[in-house]
């Protein structure tokens, strides 16, 4: 077995450890267009049908999302040496900034940080996501700008670390679509039957009294 499918196995074996303990009490619909699961290929691959609450697709698909983005990072690390350069730069602004989501496993990726006041709670006053944008440092203090050859060789470099992405994303959503009956077994037995349940109690609570 190969790295890539080592790793996509492992991925699939935790997001399959973690699926029964999905509730839809955790989930809420999502408002925002979630730009890690919009048109992911991964999501393609996993074969989960468009229907399925966005969490539990979002845990599978940022599991493997980390995958791609961490055999890239070691690309760019080893190969890359302008590309690595430019953005640990950009690292090191970013964590000055507060990101409410940072450091959580991925299953909470699905759930928004701040949930949506309840209609007779006091509205929040500010939100996380708030807090989040005015602790975001300002701008990068200037830097030297990069001389025409530094420019090219970023721009070579970058399009090298797409390249390396395609590849590497390729052969991850090439691997995760064998595990595609695990993963549809799975929504089958603890997801589906949860969504019928929430489903049938909102239909009973919408009709009208006799
Ligand atoms: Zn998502």
């Amino acid at each position: 077995m190969g790295v890539i499918d080592r790793r996509v196995n492992t991925a699939v074996e935790a997001w399959l450890a973690w699926l029964p303990k999905w509730e839809p009490a955790a989930y809420r619909a999502r408002s925002r267009i979630c730009r890690r699961c919009t048109g992911s290929p991964v999501l393609v691959a996993s074969g989960i049908p468009d229907a399925t609450p966005h969490q539990v697709k979002h845990a599978l698909v940022s599991r493997v999302q980390r995958i791609v983005d961490r055999l890239v990072d070691d690309y760019t690390q080893e190969n890359l040496p302008m590309l690595h350069a430019e953005l640990t730069g950009a690292d090191l602004w970013r964590v000055g900034g507060y990101d409410p989501a940072a450091g959580l496993d991925p299953e909470f990726d699905g759930l928004d940080p701040d949930p949506e006041p309840v209609a007779d709670d006091q509205p929040f006053l500010f939100t996380m996501a708030g807090l989040a944008e005015e602790s975001r440092p300002d701008p990068p203090l200037p830097r030297p700008p990069l001389s025409a050859a530094e420019k090219d060789q970023l721009r070579r470099e970058i399009q090298l670390a797409d390249l390396r992405a395609a590849d590497v994303g390729n052969e991850v959503c090439f691997a995760l679509m064998g595990h595609r009956p695990r993963i549809s077994a799975a929504i089958d037995r603890f997801v589906e039957p949860q969504v019928r349940a929430m489903l049938d109690e909102l239909s009973r609570q919408l009709e009208p009294p006799a």
